[in-house]
């Protein structure tokens, strides 16, 4: 039905988690890791701000380095009822860490959030959107329920292992339907950075033709760093405004996934 069209963001609270995932040396560079502290210095308020105005529940992806580093952020995203999710430890993609490292990882990002907001998190996301070939296990093990990070459908689904369906319920996500393609900029990352305008146009586009296709949803990827700045704001605004014409529900990623069957 077109009413009650449903529609989740994911917002990332990365912080320097993101730089220093990607390289560890990048602790010698405070001017580069300073593009992931403007989250927590300048970006998060507002935005916390325009999600309250517009009475949106979100959920937010942190990385345990990033909770234990800041947990006064941590607990303010909860008191404004967003629901917190894990983001790996230290923001490291499986693609680079050895094999026996991927359990901790995910273990010590959960328990960081834990150990600040109270409540174990159920939603789950990797660094960089990447999988192993154990990482079904290891959710499966540690009571992850959530996993945004696939992208072959427009739909939630049950993860399967062995041909039977598991727990884990997945929610896919879209590069195109994520702000860091379009505004990641430093350090090794140079692309053009692009016209706050043009982005809303794409993600509109997308989401008026996945109004149109049966069972889908509309997933939406947010950083605070990159959409936290005032021009970008203004955008999210008025993209935001756009889907509440349109007859949709705002959904957390455990809301969504509670109605998976
Ligand atoms: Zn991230």
């Amino acid at each position: 039905m077109a009413n009650d069209f449903p529609v989740v963001i994911g917002i990332c609270l990365d912080a320097e988690a993101s730089w220093l995932g990607r390289n560890p040396d990048n602790i010698r560079r405070p001017v580069l890791l300073s593009h992931g502290t403007f989250a927590i210095r300048e970006g998060l308020a507002p935005l916390l701000a325009l999600l309250d105005e517009n009475k949106i529940r979100t959920t937010f992806f942190i990385p345990g380095i990033t909770a234990e580093r800041y947990p006064e952020a941590v607990k303010e995203i909860a008191k404004h009822d967003h629901e917190i999710a894990s983001h790996t430890y230290g923001h490291r993609s499986v693609l680079v860490i050895k094999p026996e490292e991927e359990e901790p990882e995910l273990v010590r990002g959960i328990e960081a959030l834990e150990k600040i907001t109270g409540v174990r998190p159920t939603t789950w996301r990797s660094a960089s959107w990447e999988w192993s070939p154990r990482t079904l296990q290891l959710l499966l093990d540690h009571g992850v329920k959530v996993s945004t990070n696939f992208h072959d459908r427009v739909r939630p689904y049950r993860h399967q292992q062995n041909g039977k369906p598991t727990s884990v319920v997945e929610l896919p996500v879209q590069w195109h339907l994520a702000d860091a393609p379009y505004f990641v900029y430093g350090g090794e990352v140079a692309r053009t950075i692009r016209v706050a305008g043009d982005v809303q146009t794409i993600w509109q586009d997308e989401f008026d033709g996945l109004m149109e296709w049966p069972g889908a949803f509309y997933h939406l990827t947010l950083h605070v760093e990159l959409i936290g700045h005032p021009g970008r704001l203004r955008m999210l605004a008025r993209h935001l405004q756009y889907l509440k014409s349109r007859s949709v529900k705002f959904l957390t990623s455990d809301e969504i996934a509670a109605t998976v069957a």
